[in-house]
């Protein structure tokens, strides 16, 4: 039986990965479940899962936590606050940690599972733009075993001939690039304009994918391929000219691998994230997901346009930090964490959100991050998140 951790199991990754989970309890056990401060949904999952522990991250929920296992014979033990994520992310009697936290919010446990050696599934593409480095080198001095759960990089790891952890590097392996899709989000084909009516609702209806509220909007700037693309440079090490963006709509190549002798493999199926979890969790084998084989009759045609950049600053913007390194990566992360639950709560507009964004990354200067620690780099975050409050004022109108 292999023990899962699964932190931030309430969310979109989080139930997905228990609907996968509960189709091969025969070979999955569930330890610990973890949410920020949903204790009605956490305690319906920790019925179901019988985990041994329940981590409620937020204090003021873990009374009510309690309170809905209570009548349970065997309820689970249940820890509270955010050093309790890195504690049951390290227990001996877990091998496999999920990782699906969404933003900043989910590095220290996810650092500190790579650390104890798990074997690691990364939805939380947040840790890995503030922390690249320290994580790939974490998996690399522990035996971690790093697998991408986001789409587009589970796609690139299965669309490569051998998996990452025996160091070797792309140009070894003759990848000339990356080629990572996106849809373009619901306001792919609205006039720029308009934008700047956008209402939180519609920005979180994306056109192919249900996904919690943050990476909706995410999409909706196309920031979330910007931080997908900081991301890919980590896991495949290599610079952010050899990855390039490619919108397609229907959203059914995941991710594509072109090869310097003209071949590009790519990976299709269904969008639903139920297959790149599956094909994380049962790595190197193939296990049922309980997703709908693609039909290529159905789907008819697949369609490419170039990423337009003009239209989705945020893009433009990830690119320069990717390309520039060091604090800029984590600049750029924090101002969009603040802007974007800034854009939710209706405190500025759709178009605020890469204005704010970029005036962040003027005001704070980059600086390298070599032979940083974490603390280093979460000081980096806290102070770009400060900036990036003031700059909000700047926005609201
Ligand atoms: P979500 O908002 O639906 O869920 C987030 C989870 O994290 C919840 O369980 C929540 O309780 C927990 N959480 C939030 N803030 C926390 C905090 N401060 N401390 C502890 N726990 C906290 O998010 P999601 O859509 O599932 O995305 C999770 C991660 O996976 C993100 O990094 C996202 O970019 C990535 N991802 C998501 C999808 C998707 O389809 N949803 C696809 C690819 C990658
Ligand atoms: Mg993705």
């Amino acid at each position: 039986m292999i023990g899962i951790t699964l932190l931030g199991s309430t969310g979109s990754i989080g139930v997905n990965t228990l609907d996968v989970v509960e189709c091969h309890r025969e070979r999955f056990r569930i330890v610990a479940l973890t949410a920020n401060r949903d204790a009605e949904g956490l305690a319906a999952q920790c019925r179901r899962h019988r985990p041994e522990y329940a981590v409620m991250a937020d204090p003021s929920a873990a009374d009510e936590l309690t309170r809905g296992l209570s009548d349970l014979s065997d309820p689970p033990e249940v820890l509270v606050g955010t050093d309790a994520l890195a504690s049951v992310a390290t227990l001996p009697q877990v091998d496999c940690v999920v990782a699906a936290i969404v933003g900043a919010a989910g590095l220290l446990p996810t650092l500190a599972a790579t650390r104890a050696g798990k074997r690691l599934l990364l939805a939380n593409k947040e840790a890995l733009v503030v922390a690249g480095s320290l994580l790939m080198r974490a998996a690399t001095d522990h035996g971690a075993v790093l697998l991408p759960v986001d789409s587009e990089h589970n796609a690139v790891f299965q669309c490569l001939p051998r998996d990452f952890s025996d160091g070797s590097r792309l140009d070894d392996l003759g990848v000339e690039r990356i080629l990572l899709t996106a849809s373009g989000g619901p306001f792919r084909d609205t006039p720029t304009q308009q934008l700047a009516q956008v209402t939180p609702e519609a920005a979180c209806a994306h056109p192919n994918w249900d996904m919690g509220r943050k990476i909706s909007v995410d999409s909706a700037t196309m920031m979330n391929k910007g931080l997908e693309l900081i991301e890919a440079c980590w896991l495949f090490d290599t610079h952010p000219s050899r990855v390039r963006v490619l919108v397609h709509p229907q959203s059914v190549i995941h991710s594509l691998v072109q090869y310097r002798d003209g071949s590009v493999l790519a990976q299709l199926g269904n969008p639903d994230m139920r297959t790149p979890i599956a094909h994380a969790l049962a790595w190197p084998e193939r296990m049922d997901s309980g997703v709908d084989a693609l039909d290529l009759l159905a789907v008819r045609r697949l369609d490419f346009q170039p990423a337009d950049t003009e239209r989705f600053p945020c893009l433009r913007l990830a690119y320069d930090a990717a390309t520039q390194g060091g604090t800029c990566p984590i600049i750029l992360n924090a101002a969009n964490e603040v802007a974007v639950d800034a854009f939710l709560q209706r405190r500025i507009g759709f178009p605020d959100i890469p204005a704010v964004v970029e005036e962040t990354l003027h005001r704070l200067s980059g600086e390298s991050v070599a032979g940083w620690t974490v603390a280093q780099l979460l000081e980096t975050d806290r102070r770009a998140r400060e900036v990036a409050e003031q700059n909000l004022i700047g926005s609201i109108q």
